[in-house]
């Protein structure tokens, strides 16, 4: 069949996934479990080719606030049980997470461990010097730590492809190489046109990651979600003997993490603009440095390994919260989007949901209005006026 041909006869399913990162492969298996016929349609020639496959690939339950923090540990749970769930190992190994908590956020983390708790995750309260049997680091100034014994990390490779292998074997048609160039709405349907053929669905979810503000721009909506660069730099092999959970300096920013007998790390740049790249800036690493080696001064002995280094794109709104759920004004149009640097942890958990919204009508077995678009409004943040 030729391009011509397939372009007059347009693929018709229910729902059109854009996206297969790990969010749209977790939206188009949850579908195709409830019978729905999905498309899900993506532009790179592989699963996990944007941020899902360039994370972190840490998932944690200490968050502040309710909606992220059941998002986040449905997700934990999930993970945990992934291969009885469905016959595979997601990869999930609870490193632990240890927030190293300044003294004048500590009456706050503490209100925040309370609502954790409220909500049925296990975090430990440690004094620094409890905390020095998790990590070697320099107390001044901590308030406290914080240990989630469950939070670690998973492999989002895995979990995205075999989320999709699941969709498949429930119907789902899964095509690579399919930018979604145009969108109309004809006769009460989305119609979707890629270079290899257009298709037709009652409902689009946009699982398009950074690049979601431009799909939603293809079909007159206003979507503002935008690619920031994050960057991981990874130590040398064997560079330290002890492995290190997930250890936060929450008053710089500044991350470490073992790896096998590597250790990565890295400190979000706060100045960083917005823009798609993937290139390393190695003028940041000095900074990153400077700020690990006053809290884990051994870190001055670790060489950094340019060639296991990588970066990539947080998906990032302007309150750096999620747009779950359907689009005001546009019907059968789900946003899935704006994770904002967290959404393999909360994949699971919005898959289900975002099923749930468009075969229900509206998610419900956790509450998203926090996360809906429409909130823009109401925050005043319309136009993309708060500091990314
Ligand atoms: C350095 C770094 C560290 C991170 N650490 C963590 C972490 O520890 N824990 C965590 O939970 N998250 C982390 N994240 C964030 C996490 O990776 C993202 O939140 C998550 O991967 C978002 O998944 P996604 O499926 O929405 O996006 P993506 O994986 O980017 O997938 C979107 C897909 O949509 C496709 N697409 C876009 N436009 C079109 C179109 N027009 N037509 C067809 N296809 C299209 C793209 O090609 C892409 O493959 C990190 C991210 C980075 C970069």
């Amino acid at each position: 069949m030729t391009g011509n041909s397939l372009a007059k006869t347009p693929q018709t399913v229910d729902v059109a996934v854009v996206g297969a990162g790990i969010i749209g492969a977790s939206c188009a298996f949850h579908l195709a479990r409830r019978g729905v016929r999905v498309a899900v349609l993506e532009s790179y020639e592989g699963p996990a080719m944007g941020s899902s496959g360039r994370s972190f690939a840490g998932v944690r339950a200490q968050w502040t606030d309710p909606v992220n923090i059941r998002l986040s540990w449905a997700g934990i749970q999930t993970y945990r049980d992934f291969a009885t769930l469905h016959g595979v190992d997601a990869g999930y190994r609870p490193l632990g997470y240890l927030l190293l908590v300044p003294e004048d956020r500590w009456a706050a983390q503490l209100a925040a461990v309370e609502l954790q708790r409220s909500l049925g995750v296990a975090v430990e309260v440690l004094s620094p010097e409890e905390a020095q049997r998790h990590a070697s680091f320099v107390p001044d100034g901590i308030g406290g730590c914080t240990w989630g014994p469950g939070d670690g990390v998973v492999d989002p490779h895995l979990v995205t492809a075999t989320y999709l292998a699941m969709a498949r074997d429930l119907g789902a048609s899964v095509s690579y190489r399919r930018e979604v160039v145009s969108v109309d709405r004809r006769d009460g349907r989305w119609e979707l046109a890629t270079a290899q053929g257009r298709v037709r669905a009652r409902q689009v979810v946009n699982a398009a990651g950074g690049w979601a503000g431009e799909l939603a721009a293809l079909a007159g909506l206003r979507v503002p979600v935008r690619h920031v660069r994050r960057m991981v730099f990874a130590g040398a092999q064997g560079a330290v003997e002890r492995p290190s959970p997930m250890t936060i300096d929450v008053a710089s920013g500044f991350f470490l993490r073992g790896e096998g007998a590597r250790l990565l790390l890295g400190r979000a740049n706060p100045a960083e603009a917005p823009g798609y790249t993937t290139r390393i800036d190695w003028d940041w690493l000095e900074h990153v440095l400077a700020s690990g080696v006053r809290r884990f001064p051994w870190l001055a002995e670790v060489p950094i390994d340019p060639t296991a280094s990588w970066a990539g794109t947080y998906e990032i709104t302007p309150d750096h919260l999620p747009f779950l759920g359907a689009m005001p004004g546009a019907p059968g149009w789900i946003n899935a989007c704006g994770f904002s640097g967290h959404g393999v942890m909360q994949a699971p958990a919005v898959g289900r949901l975002i099923a749930e919204e468009a075969v229900d009508g509206r998610a419900h077995s956790i509450d998203i209005d926090a996360l809906r678009i429409e909130r823009l409004a109401e925050t005043g943040t319309r136009g993309g006026t708060l500091v990314f």
